[in-house]
């Protein structure tokens, strides 16, 4: 891990290389303390749902210098997290996605870390049933607002049980009204019993 001065926030700076198809992007840099103060409260989050385990204590939160994902988790691996230093706010919107804060990187990333740590409960029927498909399914779908919570979860399986969770804790576990459809009511359903089960300390349904 490297730690940065803490640098200034940039806004509507230009960005050279590899993101030249664009003009102008709003970008800002991440600071550690920033991280910090926003994992603090998305740990808080998870500790209030059920989320919060031993598995889960162990993952770590690192600021990255390389990278352009908005976050990345290792999966299969050391399970932690890492949030780029820079985070391309409009570029979100290009890839589909609403603008994405810190916190909702966060929330989105310790879904993959709950996944990664609980696998016994995402290679089930019970989680195909709730997001038509199995956890590891590469495949994608259209996007149906009725049917995603945002266009990134039409992605794969995995992701849009990440975007679930995000919104998941970003509402408080109630789900809010625009989101009450069939398909969506049933994988919110998953992550809150996901929470209880996770509370209880089961290893499978
Ligand atoms: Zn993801």
């Amino acid at each position: 891990m490297l730690w940065a001065n803490p640098p200034e926030r940039l806004t509507k700076a230009r960005v050279g290389d590899r993101m030249n198809f664009i003009e102008q992007i709003d970008y800002q840099i991440v600071t550690i303390s920033e991280l910090d103060h926003e994992n603090v409260l998305v740990i808080e989050e998870l500790e209030a749902h059920g989320f919060y385990d031993q598995a889960m204590a162990m993952v770590e939160v690192y600021l990255a210098f390389a990278g352009d994902a908005f976050g990345w988790q290792n999966y299969g691996g050391d399970s932690h997290i890492n949030v780029p230093a820079i985070s391309l706010s409009r570029l979100s919107a290009l890839i589909g996605r609403e603008k994405a804060s810190l916190r909702d990187v966060l929330r989105h990333e310790y879904a993959h870390a709950v996944a990664d740590t609980h696998r016994g409960l995402m290679r089930s029927r019970k989680f195909t049933q709730a997001f038509g498909g199995s956890h590891s399914s590469e495949k994608s779908v259209e996007y149906d607002r009725k049917v995603h919570v945002t266009a990134y979860a039409a992605v794969n399986p995995g992701e849009d049980f990440a975007e679930v969770f995000m919104k998941y804790l970003k509402h408080g576990g109630r789900i809010p009204v625009r989101f009450r459809t069939p398909a969506i009511t049933r994988k919110w359903g998953f992550v809150s019993d996901l929470g209880s089960a996770m509370r209880s300390g089961r290893k499978r349904w």
